[in-house]
């Protein structure tokens, strides 16, 4: 563990972040800092423009051949304020966490976090959704860094929310945290409706105990990437140590040790048995990082056109 700059900030050179990341795949990171607050943050980031950004890595596929550049992780940032039905809460704040401290607080509006693995920035960068929620809704604004603004605010307006998409995306905004408006309700109803999150999630969707990162494609408008992908008989197909989840066609499981080639090969795939049969391009909705492999970077070309990072 390493220490520098003027405050003492940690860090880790070569730091191997495969068992951070919710589908056991990745390799070692050239440089890794652990900001405990919004100082340290815009410090590191003052040094460091190019470092990635990432909360719990529960939507970002990591090369196993590792990534050359830094990566900033929020994990310590993980302050909740609650003032009336205002909740403000850090980018590290872990989305179940969230929503179980609002639970306990009789405030509605976040029971959807209680069943995946995201952080606050993370779910607002993507503006996450479940079960007829979406972390939008609830809204109000953002403390957020670039280098050319320094830190600054975006309100609900400004951060154009879409489907798995906001402004940061577009402009590469770092989120420090993020503030939301509640609905004042009975613990015991929000605690039900969590209840009926997981047990949705339980019928659905992978547990974590079989690593996986979430859906692989966004669903293209007015369709179910899942039910094209099953339309094509994907499901158990195999690459490596990695498998299209047999209860879910736009899942894959990590079930035996696989790679992020593995993972980008079976993607690929996934994505042509569409593109022939449908003739839609599916867009990934998982984040890759990397940069070390050529095979990678290909499959990357072809499968991200624009999103990939
Ligand atoms: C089992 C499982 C189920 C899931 N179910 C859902 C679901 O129902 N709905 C849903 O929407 N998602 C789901 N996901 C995907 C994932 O949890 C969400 O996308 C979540 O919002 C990602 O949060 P994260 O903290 O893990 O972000 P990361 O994976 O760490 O990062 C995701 C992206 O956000 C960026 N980012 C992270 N933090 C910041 C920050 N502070 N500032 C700027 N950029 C940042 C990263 O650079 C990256 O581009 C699921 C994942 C899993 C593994």
């Amino acid at each position: 563990m390493g220490r520098l700059l003027k405050l003492v900030i940690s860090f880790e050179e070569n730091f191997d972040i495969k068992k951070l990341t919710s589908f056991k795949i990745g390799g070692k990171i050239a440089r890794v800092y652990f900001p405990e607050n919004e100082a340290q943050f815009v410090e590191i980031m003052e040094k460091e423009p190019q470092a990635v950004v990432l909360g719990n890595i529960s939507n970002v596929l990591i090369s196993s051949e590792g990534y050359s550049g830094a990566v900033v992780l929020t994990s310590k940032m993980n302050n909740i304020t609650i003032d009336g039905v205002r909740v403000t809460a850090d980018c590290g704040v872990k989305g179940q966490k969230l929503a179980q401290t609002v639970a306990k607080a009789g405030l509605a509006g976040l029971e959807f976090m209680i069943g995946f693995p995201g952080a606050v920035g993370g779910e607002v960068f993507m503006n996450a959704s479940a079960n007829g929620q979406a972390i939008s809704d609830s809204f109000v604004r953002a403390r957020c860094y670039c280098p050319e603004r320094g830190v600054f605010e975006l309100s609900k307006e400004e951060m154009k929310f879409g489907y798995r998409s906001s402004v940061c995306q577009e402009q590469d905004v770092k989120i420090l945290g993020a503030e939301f408006e509640l609905e004042a309700m009975d613990s015991q109803k929000v605690e039900a409706r969590m209840a009926a999150c997981l047990e949705f999630r339980r019928c659905h969707q992978p547990l974590l105990s079989l690593p996986n990162c979430g859906s692989i494609f966004k669903n293209p408008l007015g369709n179910s990437a899942g039910k094209l992908l099953d339309d094509c008989g994907v499901k158990g197909l195999t690459q490596g140590g990695v498998k299209v989840w047999e209860n879910h066609a736009n899942f894959i499981v990590n079930h035996n040790s696989g790679s992020s080639l593995d993972v980008l090969e079976l993607m690929a795939k996934m994505h042509r048995a569409v593109e022939e049969k449908f003739g839609i391009k599916l867009e990934p909705e998982i984040i890759f990082l990397g940069g070390n492999n050529k095979r990678e970077e290909e499959l990357c070309k072809m499968l991200y056109q624009k999103t990939q990072k």
